[in-house]
């Protein structure tokens, strides 16, 4: 079984993006945040540790988690318009009552660099140029890096959310796989799951999917992010079991995560870049 890291492809794409950046006016990135959840912050932060690297400026504008959905509307419609702000990112958890997929209609979708922005979704599945959300553009992204051949090969997507598993399985289809999509009504995932040849888990349930979830030789990967007692992450795999029938294997952490936030960084640069 062979580690599908995300380390050297996040490294790759980080020089790529500092070299992109460099061409173009700086390159800003915005994030919105209203939420005092602790690991959201800490992903808000590592985002701007890594646009630091690569020469990437990037505001975080902190509307505390009390912030009314209006106010979160107002201050992406804003920044949108803000011709020295090149990328708008929604982070969350919102506030209750705040719906996200409602509040990033107000983001332009040329400057839409994490693909939250509904039009941004539908303009992927009418193949029209768009940014995909970072996270499934990052699948894609470590698939190719591994030569991994979409073309007429069974994929299953385990997770069926706007952010993951909708935009994955369009991306998917696009490089023609044949392509099923599992949710929590799935009745027998594992029988599901096993016929893939490409198996992405994006639900969000630690160890969800075992050895007897996984076709001898299939690429899996493990988009999930699940905290552990100890302050650590674990992924929607059961990754030593399944390291025994996989062919390949992401890690958690540092697989599917670290290519994330270099395409978000990325999306950035070339959203500078637009005419
Ligand atoms: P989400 O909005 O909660 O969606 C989870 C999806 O999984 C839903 O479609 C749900 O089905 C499905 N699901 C839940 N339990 C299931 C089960 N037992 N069997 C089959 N399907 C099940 O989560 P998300 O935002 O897509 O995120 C998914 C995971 O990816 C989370 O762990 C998140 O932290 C992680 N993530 C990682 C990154 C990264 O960069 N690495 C970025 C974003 C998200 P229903 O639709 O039927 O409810």
């Amino acid at each position: 079984m062979k580690t599908l890291t995300g380390k050297d492809l996040a490294a790759a794409i980080r020089a790529q993006t500092q070299a992109e950046a460099a061409t173009v006016r700086q390159p800003r990135l915005a994030v919105v945040v209203a939420t005092g959840d602790e690991a959201s912050l800490w992903y808000v932060r590592s985002i701007a540790k890594a646009a630091a690297g690569v020469d990437i400026a990037c505001d975080v504008v902190d509307l505390g988690p009390d912030a009314a959905p209006e106010r979160i509307g107002e201050t992406l419609a804003r920044l949108s318009g803000d011709p020295n702000v090149h990328g708008v990112m929604l982070q969350t958890p919102l506030p209750a009552g705040a719906s996200a997929q409602e509040l990033a209609a107000a983001i332009d979708p040329r400057k839409d660099v994490d693909g939250a922005n509904p039009l941004s979704l539908g303009r992927l599945a009418a193949g029209l140029p768009a940014f995909p959300p970072a996270t499934a553009a990052a699948v894609m992204a470590l698939l190719d890096h591994y030569e991994v051949d979409l073309r007429g090969r069974r994929a299953v997507v385990v997770g069926r959310s706007t952010v993951v598993g909708k935009p994955l399985a369009h991306l998917l289809l696009d490089r023609h796989a044949t392509v099923t999509v599992c949710h929590s009504r799935t009745r027998d995932l594992a029988s599901v799951t096993s016929s893939a040849e490409v198996l992405v888990a994006a639900a969000g349930r630690a160890g969800l999917i075992g050895a007897g979830h996984v076709a001898p030789g299939a690429v899996v990967i493990d988009v999930g992010t699940n905290p552990t007692a100890d302050g650590g992450l674990t992924g929607d795999v059961d990754f030593d079991a399944v390291a025994d029938v996989a062919g390949g294997l992401t890690p958690v952490p540092g697989g599917v995560g670290p290519v994330t936030t270099a395409l978000l960084l990325r999306h950035t640069a070339r959203a500078a870049n637009l005419p």
